[in-house]
């Protein structure tokens, strides 16, 4: 049985709690897509880590994690992340890359890089981790793939064949240095001395765990609002951020997909450019930024300080929905509880009409928000293990969100530890 822990919004929702919470009864922990431009923060036994590669069971010694073939992975960032473990005192994890998963490029950085720079002003706010490059040659069919790296003069072939084509941007659209076949096919020996002892045919011990009936849990990055075909696009991100994409990514059969978990925070937060309708600004933000996450809402990769605004029912329904949720962890109530109202948008307001269905990317630059406004609580809920005994209104507001968004709430987190978990239903 494969459940999938995917975000409803911008992504940052606290899936890395939820999926750490899943992994501990999970026998395998699958990436299926994104690379090294985001992460999720696990704050664990060992400590508190951000990872941004590595599937969340690499603190369970009994899951198998896998980097599955819809990751673009980063070979530096993920043995640097390996080592933060080994550092932490977390035991090396069981770990297989897919043959089939493809390499991000030394060039992809730079590409990202000097893409952002020719956009200047109206650049998308990548991270410049090399992520579009990476999956623009994957469908333009340049990429390498890991298995590659065992077969030389293919490799050395493919290697010189994209340098032709990359070349031409650098010397004439960017300006700059040219790259070189050989420097690039030495530096991927490096990559695959260092990651031999983890490749292997991922898909088939994917297949095989399901046939002996173990459990398996697809971990998302981002949201669906990061999705290139449903999200905010161009604001997106290059590869699906959907559970559907899991029986793609990582390999796992799309029948075998029983349970899907949108997570969703109690307010909004989005990273990079495009529309955030309930965006807060000024103080009202400045304060709710602050008192966000574990320790104010600042990204967990770049560090950068991440827009924030009130519960975004019409995105989030919208979220749940492309998703194909069959239930939703609501993390972070805990923030709210200094807020003597809080307001949920349940319409966008576009061209005088209200509309409760998430627009097209064109109209939602028109949207303006409607709010309804509900109390607040007014008292410390952090850490409260008993979703019964949280204040009626806290249960209020879960129940309001619940009714707006159409999906059962089953989980609501009042805390960014493990144990800071209350469950519904
Ligand atoms: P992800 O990418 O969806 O895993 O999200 P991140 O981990 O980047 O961001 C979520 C932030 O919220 C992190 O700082 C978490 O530690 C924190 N977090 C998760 N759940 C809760 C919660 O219930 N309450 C609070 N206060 N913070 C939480």
């Amino acid at each position: 049985m494969v459940k999938a822990i995917v975000g409803a919004n911008w992504g940052d929702e606290g899936k890395g709690k939820i999926t750490d919470l899943f992994a501990e009864q999970s026998d395998v922990v699958i990436r299926f897509q994104g690379g090294a431009n985001a992460g999720h923060t696990i704050i664990c036994d060992y400590g508190k880590f951000a990872l941004h590669q590595l599937p969340s069971g690499v603190f369970y010694p009994h899951t198998t994690n896998i980097v599955g073939n819809g990751v673009a992975l980063n070979v530096p960032a993920f043995m640097k992340e390996l080592k933060q473990l080994e550092d932490g005192g977390v035991p090396m994890p069981h770990i297989i890359i897919s043959e089939r998963t493809q390499l991000l490029m030394p060039y992809h950085v730079l590409q990202d890089t000097y893409e952002e720079e020719r956009l200047a002003g109206k650049a998308f706010g990548s991270t410049k981790s090399g992520i579009a490059p990476f999956y623009s040659d994957k469908y333009a069919k340049y990429g390498i793939q890991v298995c590659d790296l065992f077969h030389e003069s293919l490799l050395m072939d493919r290697l010189k064949s994209v340098c032709a084509i990359k070349n031409v941007l650098f010397e004439h659209l960017y300006h700059k240095p040219l790259l070189d076949p050989k420097a690039l096919f030495d530096e991927l020996m490096g990559y695959r001395a260092q990651i031999s002892p983890f490749v292997g045919d991922a898909l088939s011990f994917v297949r095989k765990a399901m046939k002996d009936g173990k459990q398996a849990l697809l971990e998302g990055q981002l949201g669906t609002m990061k999705d290139p075909d449903f999200g905010i696009y161009p604001f997106t991100t290059s590869s699906h951020t959907l559970a559907g994409f899991g029986a793609i990514g990582g390999g796992v059969a799309p029948t075998d997909l029983k349970s899907i978990v949108a997570v969703t925070k109690s307010y909004s937060s989005a990273v990079g450019a495009g529309d955030f309708v309930s965006e807060l600004f000024g103080d009202e933000a400045e304060e709710l930024r602050n008192r966000g996450g574990d320790a104010g809402e600042y990204g967990a990769t770049t560090g950068r300080p991440r827009r924030v605004g009130w519960f975004d029912a019409v995105a989030t329904r919208y979220g749940c929905m492309v998703q194909g949720a069959t239930e939703v962890a609501l993390t972070a109530i805990d923030v709210l509880s200094y807020l003597d109202e809080i307001k949920v948008c349940t319409g966008y307001e576009i061209g005088g009409k209200v509309v409760r269905d998430f627009p097209v990317t064109p109209l939602l630059d028109q949207a303006k928000p409607v709010y309804t406004t509900l109390p607040g609580w007014k008292c410390d809920i952090r850490g409260e293990t008993d979703y019964a005994k949280l204040p009626q209104a806290a249960k209020d507001y879960v129940d309001f969100i619940e009714k707006e968004i159409g999906v059962p709430i089953t989980i609501v987190s009042t805390g960014p530890k493990r144990h800071e978990i209350t469950y519904r239903h």
